[in-house]
């Protein structure tokens, strides 16, 4: 038998709620959709954390607020704790690492120059892929973000540029986790970060980045989701990709390929490829090879990444004569490609890589006591 008393809903964040779900609400308490707006500005351009000092508000929505709005009410505003920020000695990189409500702690960094800064989201805690190289894999996985801690993450971000007088351009989500292991959440999140009457980060300037979730991959190309995907390879054949990658045996390449196929002749969009370079793992020039052999024919754009060095894994990041090599190799066969700095190295820039050093310490300094 069921409490109804008990039965209560526990309280939602508000920035769960997509724009037509707010509005949704408002028809259900019997008040005009037409104020969806105003409270939207508010909350998603203004960035408020409450709207005790927002006057403007209409007498409807102002009782609205008051009434479903705060401490023990039906909705709340979430503002993760910020534990630390810490910024690169070249000042290009700031991490925060943020405490959510449960106490589960994620990462969110901002990095690059004035007027031109990249937000690097996290969209789950831990993660369940299990790549070898990666602090969040090694720490397993924890639990899905709902789409308002994502939205806060941006929030947060915003407010810290906007502090400098400075704003977001460009989103990636490559911080904790597998966006398409959280489909749901993080399209709406998504949704909600490139409205126009919010956060307004354009859709084009934004990227997803996936270990291979395949039918994640199908389902962003069937929905005509307008955003850039990324496809973390870091092997061309089968057997060097899942000694890397634990979930390519579940999705395996010829899969993962066949589908990178399908949404690029369904979107028209070029696909980045990231390949993390691990010496003597998969750095050698025939590597090199299988790999423009695998992305012939396909708009692509390859990011090589030197490895990061973590706790879990022994492995070193692929020297800079190696790497040139590396992409000499793909120049010849003519694909694009970037090598990536290994930009905040100080600031334990992997992805992952600050929460597994705080809880390391903290649990060091616990044994200690
Ligand atoms: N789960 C998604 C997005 C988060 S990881 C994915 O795997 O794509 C973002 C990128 O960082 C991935 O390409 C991942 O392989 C890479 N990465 C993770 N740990 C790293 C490390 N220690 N050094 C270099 N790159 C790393
Ligand atoms: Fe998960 Fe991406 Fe790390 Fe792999 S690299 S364990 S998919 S977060």
């Amino acid at each position: 038998m069921t409490d109804n008393a008990s039965a209560a809903a526990a309280p939602r964040s508000l920035l769960d709620l997509a724009f037509v779900e707010l509005e949704r609400e408002f028809v259900a308490d019997g008040v005009s959709p037409l104020h969806a707006r105003a409270l939207w500005r508010a909350l998603h351009h203004g960035l408020r954390r409450d709207f005790s000092d927002t006057p403007d508000l209409l007498p409807p929505l102002a009782r609205w607020v008051a009434e479903h709005v705060g401490e023990g009410q039906r909705f709340f505003i979430e503002a993760p704790e910020q534990t630390a920020d810490i910024a690169s000695r070249d000042g290009l990189t700031r991490k925060f690492l943020l405490r959510l409500g449960d106490g589960q702690t994620i990462e969110t960094v901002v990095m690059g120059f004035k007027g031109r800064h990249t937000a690097c989201l996290s969209t789950q805690a831990g993660c369940a892929m299990g790549c070898v190289f990666c602090a969040t894999g090694q720490m397993g996985f924890v639990r899905h973000l709902r789409p308002g801690e994502i939205v806060a993450q941006v929030r947060h971000a915003q407010l810290a540029l906007r502090a400098t007088g400075d704003g977001l351009r460009n989103l990636v989500l490559m911080g904790m986790g597998e966006p398409l292991h959280n489909y749901d959440a993080v399209m709406t999140a998504l949704e909600i970060i490139s409205d126009r009457r919010g956060l307004n980060i354009a859709p084009s300037k934004i990227t997803i980045s996936t270990v291979g979730v395949v039918p994640g991959i199908l389902q962003l190309a069937a929905e005509r989701r307008p955003y850039h995907l990324a496809v973390s390879l870091h092997g061309a054949t089968e057997e060097e990709r899942s000694a890397l990658v634990p979930a390519s045996r579940r999705w395996p390449l010829g899969d993962l390929m066949a589908a990178c196929r399908t949404y690029s002749a369904q979107t028209g969009r070029r696909i980045f490829f990231e390949w993390t370079l691990i010496a003597g793992a998969n750095d050698s020039p025939a590597q090199a090879q299988r790999l423009t052999t695998l992305l012939a024919g396909l708009d692509a754009h390859v990011n090589l990444i030197p490895l990061n060095p973590t706790g879990g894994f022994v492995g070193a990041a692929t020297q800079a004569g190696a790497a040139a090599a590396f992409q000499r190799v793909l120049q010849e066969a003519g694909i694009p490609s970037t090598i990536r700095q290994r930009r905040g190295i100080d600031v334990a820039a992997g992805c992952g890589q600050l929460r597994a050093e705080r809880t390391r310490s903290e649990s060091l300094a616990r044994s200690a006591s």
